[in-house]
């Protein structure tokens, strides 16, 4: 077909003015650009984790013999594992590539062009982006200015359209924790709503234990923060076992991949050493965010989970952002109008924690704050 021709007149409509999700920046991407060579670049841009993942791991992937033969479908030694992590049965668990995967198969299920999906914002970008793409129409409830969200107004949004209610726990990039009182409010309502965990192990807070009695909450988890395996990408669902068996059914065939699977075995061998890791992120959080507070151009909030928002009060959120990346340090900037003036600052080792408040007081010496 010519050029001319134009195949867009056969592209979905709705999805000819799509723009991609703003994925973080691989340091590779950047050689070059910046001040310093690609590998001693800082990235605090993407939650991942500065500890990387249990050497368990990295030893039985090394030696695995199987790679040519397809992982189980049903993942039912997958579920089995997860089940002994989370104290579910395995009926109550499906998994998917990444936490992700099953923010667009909970979709999937539940809307259809024309739906509505109520999403507390700011918030995960990612429920936009897998929204739009089930062609549903979003209802944006804003945050108060604590960042809390708001259950009247939620209940208010409500009609015979909404599908699905997402409510990130604790909530990116705000680090804030949604009381389970209110989760409770939210769940009353009878509707799909998505509680999503990704920040469980930072936190401790879970709404688990309610899906063995709403068979409408979800509540959604990740190996990718504080397992270390953002890379390999999996994720996994507690649902009431009805819902859980429907996303077993519409999952693409064998998503949970077997350098995965493995890998989930191996990590929950490891849970102590990992979870050494996250105290020290978590310790680590907390002298950031009273490092971050001694800056007076800067207000961090205070965080839940392995990363700290930051409001920066001279309006120069996005060139911070940018005068970061020159020195070498990954931060998010969020082109949004809600988050405009904050940066995400995700919490590394003490040695990137120095190298940031260097970095901060040289900008500030160089700009006058
Ligand atoms: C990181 C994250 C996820 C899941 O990430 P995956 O890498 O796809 O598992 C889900 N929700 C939130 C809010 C996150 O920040």
């Amino acid at each position: 077909m010519s050029e001319e021709a134009g195949i867009e007149r056969f592209i979905r409509p709705d999805l000819t003015t799509f723009s991609a999700y703003s994925a973080s920046i691989s340091p590779e991407t950047l050689e070059g650009e910046i001040e310093v060579a690609a590998e001693s670049i800082i990235k605090l841009d993407a939650n991942e984790n500065p500890y990387g993942c249990s050497p368990r791991v990295n030893q039985a992937l090394a030696t695995y013999p199987y790679f040519n033969v397809y992982p189980d479908n049903g993942q039912v030694m997958l579920r089995q594992l997860l089940a002994g992590y989370t104290g579910v049965d395995a009926k109550y668990i499906a998994a998917g590539s990444g936490g992700d995967q099953l923010i667009d198969l909970v979709l999937r299920l539940f809307v259809e062009p024309g739906d509505e999906v109520i999403n507390c914002v700011p918030t995960f970008e990612m429920y936009t982006f897998f929204a739009k793409v089930c062609g549903s129409t979003l209802v944006e409830i804003p945050r108060d200015d604590d960042f809390a969200i708001s259950v009247a107004a939620i209940k208010a949004a409500i009609n015979e359209k909404t599908k699905a209610i997402l409510l990130a726990n604790p909530n990116n990039p705000t680090g804030t924790i949604t009381p389970q009182r209110d989760i409770l409010e939210i769940v009353d309502t009878g509707l799909p709503v998505v509680v999503d965990e990704a920040y469980y192990e930072f936190s401790g807070e879970t709404a688990a234990p309610l899906v063995g009695k709403y068979q409408n909450l979800m509540v959604l988890r990740t190996f990718s923060k504080w397992a270390g395996l953002a890379g390999l990408r999996v994720g996994y669902g507690i649902f009431s076992p009805k819902i859980a068996d429907y996303i077993l059914r519409i999952k693409p065939p064998y998503s949970v991949n077997v350098a995965a699977i493995v890998a989930v075995q191996e990590s929950l061998k490891d849970i102590d050493y990992l979870m050494t890791g996250v105290k020290a992120i978590i310790v680590e959080r907390e002298k950031l965010f009273a490092e971050l507070k001694r800056i007076k151009w800067l207000a961090p909030l205070p965080s839940q989970a392995n990363f700290i928002l930051c409001l920066v009060l001279n309006g120069r959120a996005s060139q911070l952002h940018q005068r970061l990346k020159e020195k070498g340090i990954l931060v998010r900037y969020f082109d949004k109008p809600l988050l405009k003036h904050f940066i995400r600052i995700s919490v590394g080792k003490p040695e990137h924690t120095d190298a940031l408040i260097k970095a901060l007081q040289e900008i500030e010496e160089e700009t006058g704050g």
